[in-house]
């Protein structure tokens, strides 16, 4: 079976398993909080995340006063979190560049950003701009590679292979759904290929427990 043809077939599937499929990350609607939250979801958990974020934006509503936060306040906030040090000289940054430049619709200038990727910059494109996006994270990884989508490990590479076979409407919630069929389905330990509605097509069937 080609690529696209499969391809065809899981958007399909993924779209009947998970119709309402979207972003985790809270962010109130204000774009800025959703680059900020997303820098800091990096290996971890959205839920972690929206864990910590309502009392980072209480204790700094605009992204001007977060620019200009004391850092170790923040470390406290964000503690619970990852690699909570790093991404709070991240985000103090990115408030920064946001409160004096704005925030680029282009993924060339959202990468800019301090703390900002492309898997970031992918989030911003496809939620806040609309506009196709495939964002690859540790779940689009790994299922890209089960589903026989992208044999690349490198996540430029695999957004390269998914968007050359995806077709662009539905690149923004393709990945949410593949992200949540990672997280609730094709785990990263012991994917439950048994019940996975995409068994008959995917060349990975049986890598999982019974
Ligand atoms: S059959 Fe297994 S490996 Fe393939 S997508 Fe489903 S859970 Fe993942």
């Amino acid at each position: 079976m080609k690529k696209e043809e499969r391809a065809g077939i899981i958007i399909r599937e993924l779209e009947k398993l998970y119709p309402h499929a979207e972003c985790m990350l809270k962010y109130s609607g204000i774009p800025e909080r959703l680059v900020v939250a997303t820098i800091l979801s990096a290996q971890t958990t959205d839920t972690a995340v929206n864990k910590v974020t309502p009392a980072l934006w209480k204790r700094y509503p605009t992204i001007l006063d977060l620019s200009l936060a004391d850092r170790s306040q923040v470390e406290k906030i964000l503690k619970t979190i990852g690699l909570f040090r790093n991404k709070t000289g991240f985000i103090i940054k990115a408030a920064g560049f946001m409160a004096e430049n704005g925030l680029p619709d282009t993924i060339s200038e959202l990468v800019k950003i301090p703390g900002v990727g492309r898997k970031t910059a992918n989030v911003i494109m496809g939620e806040i701009f609309g506009k196709p996006a495939i964002t690859v994270d540790t779940h689009v990884k790994r299922l890209s590679g089960r589903l026989g989508l992208s044999t690349n490990a490198d996540p430029e590479k695999i957004e390269q292979d998914l968007k050359r076979i995806i077709p662009e409407v539905e690149q923004t919630l393709f990945c949410h759904r593949l992200i949540t069929h990672g997280r609730q389905v094709c785990k990263a330990r012991k994917p439950l290929c048994r019940i996975c509605s995409l068994k008959s097509i995917c060349p990975d069937f049986e890598r999982g427990s019974p």
